[in-house]
């Protein structure tokens, strides 16, 4: 088996990634950076998120698996002290893979024929660089409203807890096929309207976001901030391709959406 350690470069992190490369190397798994079966994660849940921009080319074939240097992470669930649990795991284990959607966003240009297309983990807003952004907003097709204020959130059912849940969004179950639009400061008054609540549109709806006043755009990819420029439409759809997890234990979502937002040492008693 091929593996790749993506580390958040603090120490730390560099010191578990030479422990865990070492410990894989010598259980006679291989280093490859280029076409890894498994990237072992280590940093937090945006290291992960830089993990999985850099092999989103191999989506069909690669797994992830993240341990948290810092906090508990909901794609980074392992702690440092369990790495030698994890490295034999990984070397003498045929491993399970769970897989969460994706969110794939395509950006239509006016002047451009071409299309650029993404794939979210987390989410993708939408933001204008210096006026209030308007925006269309048609679901699947039809038009649902006219939206004013400081942005537009789409989120993935995993990224739910992420900008989303600051947002006032639902937290969605990652088995759930669905992407989430969340408000960022909508304007709402007697003249302008937004339904106010965000919404879950299942696999196979699209929303479509069509720029009513000025035509660049700051769009985020999870961590990546991209300015488009003489921007036609935005389209959101929950992609065909998921993001895989090897998974070696049981760490159900709700435990660790408990134990990262209500109390992570409270006993079941
Ligand atoms: P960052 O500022 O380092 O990350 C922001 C925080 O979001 C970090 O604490 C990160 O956890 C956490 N996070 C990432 N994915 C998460 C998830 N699925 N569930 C719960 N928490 C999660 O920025 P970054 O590393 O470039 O990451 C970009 C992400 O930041 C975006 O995808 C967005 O979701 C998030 N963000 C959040 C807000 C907000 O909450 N107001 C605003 C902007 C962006 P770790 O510490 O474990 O890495």
């Amino acid at each position: 088996m091929k593996f790749f350690i993506q580390s958040r470069n603090d120490d730390l992190s560099n010191r578990l990634m030479e422990k865990a490369k070492k410990y894989l190397v010598d259980f006679g798994l291989v280093l490859d950076e280029e076409n890894p079966d498994i990237v072992l994660s280590i940093g937090g849940d945006g290291t992960l998120l830089h993990a999985f921009h850099k092999y989103k080319h191999l989506t069909r074939s690669v797994a992830f698996v993240g341990i948290h240097t810092g906090h508990l992470g909901f794609y980074a669930d392992w702690k440092p002290a369990e790495i030698e649990k994890l490295v034999i795991s990984i070397a003498q284990k045929e491993f399970e893979v769970i897989e969460y959607p994706l969110l794939e966003v395509t950006i239509n240009y006016r002047h451009e024929e071409d299309s650029s297309v993404y794939l979210a983990v987390n989410e993708s807003t939408v933001k204008s660089p210096d006026v209030t952004l308007v925006m269309d907003v048609e679901l699947n097709g039809k038009p649902f409203e006219r939206f004013r204020g400081d942005g537009l959130c789409m989120s993935t059912p995993s990224g739910s807890t992420a900008y989303n849940k600051a947002l006032g969004g639902a937290i969605v179950h990652p088995s759930l096929e669905a992407m989430q639009l969340a408000e960022i400061a909508s304007i709402n008054n007697r003249v302008f309207r937004t339904v106010g609540s965000s919404l879950v549109l299942p696999k196979h709806h699209t929303c479509l976001l069509k720029p009513v006043k000025g035509p660049d755009f700051m769009v985020t990819i999870d961590h990546l901030h991209l300015l488009h420029k003489d921007v036609q439409s935005i389209k959101y759809r929950v992609a065909d391709e998921k993001i895989r997890f090897a998974r070696f234990r049981s760490f159900p979502f709700w435990q660790r959406v408990h134990d990262s937002f209500i109390d992570s040492d409270l006993k079941n008693d």
